[in-house]
């Protein structure tokens, strides 16, 4: 058997924690590339044209990895949920070898037990190393969530533009660089402190916004040309619940999503998929709490998000809030996005002002 040499999808900033995984567990990594016009048109090239968008982004963040050496591909199936998702590992398979790529794609589902089996197939490592490795990456996992969520209230309240991505920016490269668990509570204090010292305009009131959809879409800035940033410079406070965490809390405690149809009844008496249900739930209870203003990101074809769009949109009718959403594929360019974006953030400006007068 050939050496194995990972690779494996990347995800916006949780691109850290999954490489600290593998290279914890003492495997031979190439991350994949990072996310930008040439590899979504690579992965789209080679891609079925009407597969998820998502599936093109992956594939394309391969290749270069690929041609760099890498020949084993990590790829997690069946999340929870019914969609294409779990038909990625076996299409990415067959078109990277029709591709001519001569991989091993080690598709798993994601459950504790097969996660756990896989890793120690391919790694020998044992119990206590594994479960010791997926802490520590877990742990930088949920700093990154953090992070990300303190940059949404900084930026739209810091003094000097622009000093909240920064250090948004320098923290995750810090967290990348980062070997040793043990040095993680040191730098963990020291990542808080720096975001702590960001000049802000404590009391100033701010619009607030909130991302829903599609949570690959939603949690990728490099996939939603980083929404929350041109929002939060905008001088607007962004929300998002869904992320990673969200996911898996929902996985161990699956009731969540008996209380999520219970409150959507009223507008759809099934799933459909994905994360639709939540969706609709996101999008009642931020107009319950008087956000002022909605966005949906959802990948091009999303059958999910582009099933409960019209009910989004009827909420939005019915409440008055607004509402934007935005559909993204390889075809969509930054310019027509930032158009749109501008547009919106003066309607919720507006709903904003009207409100507080
Ligand atoms: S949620 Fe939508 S984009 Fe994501 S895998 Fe499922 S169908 Fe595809």
């Amino acid at each position: 058997m050939k050496k194995p040499i990972i690779t494996f999808a990347r995800w916006g900033n949780y691109t850290i924690a999954f490489k600290t995984l593998f290279e914890q567990l003492g495997l031979e990594v190439i991350p994949p590339e990072k996310t930008n016009s040439e590899t979504v048109a690579a992965g789209a090239k080679i891609a079925p044209e009407m597969f998820c968008f998502p599936m093109k982004v992956t594939l394309g963040n391969y290749l270069p990895a690929l041609e760099r050496g890498a020949n084993t591909i990590f790829m997690i199936q069946n999340v929870g949920g019914s969609c294409r998702q779990r038909y990625y590992g076996v299409i990415q398979e067959k078109v990277l070898k029709d591709a001519g790529h001569d991989i091993t794609l080690l598709d798993f589902r994601a459950t504790p037990r097969d996660i756990y089996r896989k890793i120690k197939e391919i790694t020998g490592a044992s119990f206590w190393q594994i479960l010791k490795t997926v802490r520590f990456s877990l742990r930088e996992l949920r700093l990154i969530e953090k992070i990300e969520k303190m940059a949404q209230f900084y930026r739209p309240r810091e003094i000097k533009k622009g000093t909240t991505d920064r250090t948004l920016q320098e923290s995750l490269l810090k967290i990348e660089e980062l070997k040793e668990e043990k040095a993680f509570p040191k730098l963990k204090k020291e990542v808080l402190k720096s975001f702590f010292g960001i000049p802000i305009e404590k009391n100033k009131k701010t619009p607030k916004v909130a991302l829903i959809g599609e949570i690959y879409t939603v949690c990728d800035p490099a996939i939603n040309f980083d929404v929350e940033s041109k929002l939060g410079k905008e001088g607007i406070e962004v929300y998002r619940e869904m992320d990673l965490t969200y996911h898996i809390k929902k996985l161990i405690f699956p009731w969540k999503d008996w209380i999520i149809q219970r409150k959507i009844n009223p507008y759809l008496g099934s799933t459909v998929g994905g994360h639709g249900r939540d969706a609709i739930y996101e999008m009642l209870h931020y107009v319950e709490k008087g956000f002022d203003g909605i966005i949906h990101l959802l990948p091009f074809g999303c059958m999910p998000e582009v099933t409960i769009r019209p009910i989004l949109e009827k909420i939005h009718l019915e409440s008055g809030i607004p509402f934007l959403s935005l559909s993204l594929d390889e075809q969509v360019a930054e310019a027509g996005i930032n158009t749109r974006l501008e547009a919106f953030v003066d309607v919720v400006k507006n709903h904003h002002e009207y409100k507080i007068s």
